[in-house]
């Protein structure tokens, strides 16, 4: 079965072509590598021995996207193109609209045309926004604090009226809550371009030498330590959910949602130790004010992923951090070519 994979050079999506293609799954990546290096593409088809087809196309140009419809057989779409940084969305809010939500409407455009109705869609944890009802269920009222979590909310209801339309979609809504780690070759992993906005990319590259301390958002948290609380699932965990998902969308229609989380929360602090363990390495930290928009806890009920799609996350955050570390020391630059220090002077 050939599946279309938007964002499959990114850090989830990389992941989650590994699991297709061991699983026997025909893969077409479809990325502009805005946010991601074709190198990883490289390295999935080094860890599996197998090939995929690469489209560098930007989902935007819907002419460009027609042929790759044209010339594969699709049966289904996993959807992970996306831009995701929360603080950008905040700085240039019209990138963000225009570059998740038109995208995915040309996306469905081209998908009815050709009559492919299989869909699952990386939405985010991100939708709930503040909420203090933990665990968070997917039927819980959904009131995203910021721009990019606003793309996913409006897109979750495009696709929910797109199902009301034509009964013979089937759509899957994804709901991530923090994924980390990488997978446990070391060869792919996530390589945010810049100084990483996430804890556990920024925890990896102080343990790794690249940053010197990490910044704390705040220890007066009404949690067991004051720091805050998240629930960390590992990238394999997640990129598993979507077989699963897909298995459920090609044998029955309808929109579901689904929560993919562990069900356990933990703090910063809990995290750095893990991470320390994990390393050998001591993570120099600074307490700093609390980060604008942050909640104090936020962690998945998962159940109705367990009872639906058969699926729970298996790997807990000692492994989480050991893969994470694995992946920051065999590539300490990410994707980027590494660079022989005698010929640059730097690094
Ligand atoms: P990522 O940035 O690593 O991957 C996204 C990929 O999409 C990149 O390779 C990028 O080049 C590509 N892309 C972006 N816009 C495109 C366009 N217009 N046309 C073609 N390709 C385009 O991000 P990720 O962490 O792998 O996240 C994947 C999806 O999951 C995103 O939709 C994201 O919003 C969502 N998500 C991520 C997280 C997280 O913490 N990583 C949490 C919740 C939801
Ligand atoms: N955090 C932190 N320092 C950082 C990055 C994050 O203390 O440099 C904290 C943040 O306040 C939150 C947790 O770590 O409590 C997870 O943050 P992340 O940005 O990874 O995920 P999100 O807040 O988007 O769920």
């Amino acid at each position: 079965m050939a599946i279309l994979v938007t964002g499959g050079a990114g850090y989830i999506g990389s992941h989650t072509c590994v699991e297709l293609l061991n699983d026997g799954y025909q893969v077409i990546v479809v990325d502009d590598f805005s946010n991601s290096n074709p190198e990883s593409l490289k390295r999935v088809e080094q860890i599996t021995g197998k090939q995929l087809k690469t489209y560098p196309i930007d989902l935007l140009n819907q002419i460009d996207l027609e042929k790759v419809f044209k010339e594969n057989k699709i049966e289904a779409v996993i959807h992970f193109a996306g831009l995701k940084s929360v603080g950008e969305s905040v700085a240039v809010p019209l990138k963000y609209y225009r570059n998740n939500v038109i995208s995915t409407l040309i996306l469905c455009e081209v998908m009815r045309k050709h009559r492919v109705k299989n869909l699952v869609f990386s939405s985010s944890a991100t939708v709930y926004g503040a909420t203090d009802k933990m665990p968070v269920s997917e039927d819980a009222f959904l009131k995203p604090v910021n721009p990019y979590g606003r793309t996913k909310h409006l897109i979750e209801e495009l696709l929910r009226d797109l199902y009301q339309s034509d009964k013979e979609w089937s759509i899957t809504l994804l709901r991530y809550f923090n994924p980390i780690g990488a997978h446990e070759s070391g060869n792919i992993g996530e390589d945010p371009n810049g100084i990483p906005n996430n804890l556990l990319p920024y925890i990896s590259q102080v343990a790794v030498g690249k940053l010197q301390r990490l910044n704390i958002f705040g220890d007066d948290y009404p949690t067991k330590d004051g720091t805050g609380i998240r629930d960390y699932i590992h990238v394999v965990d997640l990129a598993k959910g979507h077989l699963k998902a897909l298995e459920k969308i090609t044998s029955i229609t309808g929109v579901e949602t689904y929560n993919l989380g562990t069900g356990r929360g933990y703090s910063v602090l809990e995290m750095i130790d893990a991470f320390e363990n994990a390393s050998g390495k001591k993570i120099p930290y600074t307490v700093v004010d609390r980060r604008e928009g942050d909640s104090a806890i936020c962690y998945a009920n998962p159940n109705k992923a367990r009872e639906h799609l058969k699926w729970q996350a298996s790997r807990d955050i000692h492994l989480m951090s050991k893969d994470a570390w694995r992946w920051q020391q065999k590539n300490p630059k990410g994707y980027q070519e590494i660079v022989d220090p005698r010929q640059t002077g730097v690094y």
